[in-house]
């Protein structure tokens, strides 16, 4: 089957595809007008997040910035804060850049075309070809895990999805199903199809619109695709905070670009010897990030002096923070949960 692939003509899978998406597809509120802002802020949203978890945020951050001149209009720290709760903050901090060179650079139009969609921060292939061909209807195949697992499922393809070159593979692969017309519509069926249908695990075949072509399917194999042979990578971090508080208040500062949790706010990471005295609890939270396994100690001093208080907040450049007050800004969750768990 796969050394006949380039000369067989498997359009007719593709035209499945989207007939199936015409009646079928998933009502999300980003594709009732499919512009490409909405489009674009959805899809960076749903990256690492699942639709029912996303959609509330996709609505509350569409809400506060509709259009890129309010995006580009707002504050990095107050597009933190709409992303909160979401998580990989960096993507945030992309949109608000990609924001300002829409504007800088586009002249304020969202960028027509594949190639300049890729230019934008924080946007790669998969993301530039879903805006593309959605609201563009430029025919380039969105490819992600829902299309590594269709188009392997579909062709019995053991192409290793670990490998570097599986992009590359599952592009070529998939421009041979998808038809010229409605590339938007056939790039979404497999978005919904992959979502909804071929799951990872107990995919629903009976009601896969593709199911009499799929090999994998027709041969009883579906749970050898996709092929992955290598795992990422997890190690572990130990990290220490100290919940330094006055009263009901209690130290913060903005982290900086490097490392992980980009331009989050944080707890100081050390105080004076003196000051040990002050500690009257320790505790020790674990939380995963993708290639990281975290083991957070945070060890709470009660401060009895606001003199000195002050005095360590304005030395090291601290703020001085109320629970109301750090509401407003944006945490890593660990932090967060632990904050909002002492008041
Ligand atoms: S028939 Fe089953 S395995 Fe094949 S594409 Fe459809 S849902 Fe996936």
């Amino acid at each position: 089957m796969k050394t006949n692939k380039q000369n067989a003509d498997f359009l007719h899978i593709g035209k499945k595809l989207t007939k199936w998406y015409d009646t079928n597809a998933r009502q999300l509120p980003w594709r009732e007008n499919q512009l490409p802002y909405n489009i674009w802020i959805s899809e960076i949203v749903l990256q690492q997040t699942q639709v029912k978890q996303g959609l509330g945020h996709y609505l509350r951050f569409i809400e506060r910035f509709p259009t890129v001149k309010e995006l580009h209009q707002a504050s990095e720290d107050e597009v933190l804060l709409y992303w909160k709760g979401l998580g990989y903050y960096s993507r945030a901090i992309n949109l608000h850049k990609a924001a300002h060179q829409v504007v800088e650079d586009f002249g304020g139009e969202f960028p027509n075309h594949y190639n300049d969609i890729l230019k934008l921060k924080g946007v790669g292939k998969y993301t530039a070809a879903a805006i593309a061909s959605i609201c563009f209807d430029e025919k380039v195949p969105a490819v992600d895990g829902n299309f590594y697992r269709v188009l392997s499922r579909i062709f019995a393809d053991d192409f290793d999805i670990s490998s570097s070159k599986a992009f590359q593979h599952f592009s070529d692969l998939a421009l041979l199903v998808m038809p010229d017309e409605k590339p938007g519509e056939f790039n979404q069926a497999i978005m919904d199809i992959g979502a909804e249908i071929c799951r990872p695990k107990n995919p629903l075949c009976m009601f896969c619109p593709v199911n009499e072509d799929c090999i994998a399917f027709q041969t009883g194999r579906i749970s050898e695709f996709p092929v992955k042979t290598k795992k990422v990578k997890v190690s572990d971090l130990s990290l220490k905070y100290f919940f330094v508080k006055y009263q009901n208040q209690f130290l913060i500062k903005q982290r900086g670009n490097d490392f992980i949790w980009k331009k989050l706010y944080e707890f100081p990471t050390s105080i004076p010897e003196n000051w040990n005295e002050y500690i009257i609890n320790s505790k020790t939270v674990n939380h995963k990030l993708t290639h990281k396994n975290l083991s957070i100690e945070i060890n709470t001093a009660e401060i009895d002096s606001r003199k000195d208080f002050e005095n360590f907040a304005k030395e090291f450049d601290f703020s001085i923070v109320n629970t109301n007050q750090a509401d407003e800004k944006s945490f890593p969750k660990p932090l967060q949960d632990f904050y909002e768990s002492v008041y």
